[in-house]
């Protein structure tokens, strides 16, 4: 048997807060679904909340998708910021600003990464409630490096509130 190419498992956060924050959402999803090296396998909730980081801006709406894929990690950041610069992000805006769409890997295989580009695990998982709660809907029991079993990273009671809304 020859062996075939290795489908890694990853995790990808989705935000919006401009321009139809529920269809940009679900607009990326879409194009990601599209892409061949990777293979959908499931999609959280939509969720909706206060913007944090101190800027006066819409609410977001946030969601964390599960798939398979062939892609390197580098190579699927590219696909990331393709599908970005499609649906019209602006570069050069500020970190935490208002975005039309913003696509993070939260989580890569067992990968550890640590260079400019990337960061995985992504270091802002486990303060941020609107990735944790919708990781927790679809991979309670996903563990991740340097942060442990989904489920079981406390949620932020301080942060702004959240609630699901599709
Ligand atoms: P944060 O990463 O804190 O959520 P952000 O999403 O607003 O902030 P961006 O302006 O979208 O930050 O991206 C800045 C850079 O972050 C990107 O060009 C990319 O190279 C880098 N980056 C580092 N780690 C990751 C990751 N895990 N997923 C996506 N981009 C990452
Ligand atoms: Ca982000
Ligand atoms: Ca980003």
């Amino acid at each position: 048997m020859t062996p075939g190419p290795h489908w890694y498992p990853v995790y990808v956060g989705i935000g919006s807060n401009l321009q139809g924050p529920v269809r940009q959402v679900e607009d990326a999803i879409g194009l990601l679904a599209e892409i061949p090296q990777i293979r959908l396998a499931a999609t959280s909730s939509l969720y909706r909340s206060g913007a944090f980081g101190g800027i006066e801006q819409p609410d977001f709406v946030n969601a964390v998708v599960a798939f398979v894929t062939t892609l390197s990690p580098a190579d699927l950041l590219s696909e990331l910021q393709a599908i970005e610069n499609r649906q019209g992000r602006e570069r050069g805006e500020a970190r935490w600003g208002p975005r039309v769409i913003d696509l993070d890997i939260l989580v890569y295989s067992r990968e550890k990464i640590d260079t400019p580009e990337l960061s995985v695990p992504h270091p802002g998982i486990g303060e941020r409630n609107f990735v944790l709660l919708p990781l927790v809907e679809i991979a309670p029991d996903l563990v991740i490096p340097g942060l442990g079993r989904v489920a079981s990273v406390p949620v932020n009671m301080e942060e702004p509130s959240i609630s699901r809304i599709v």
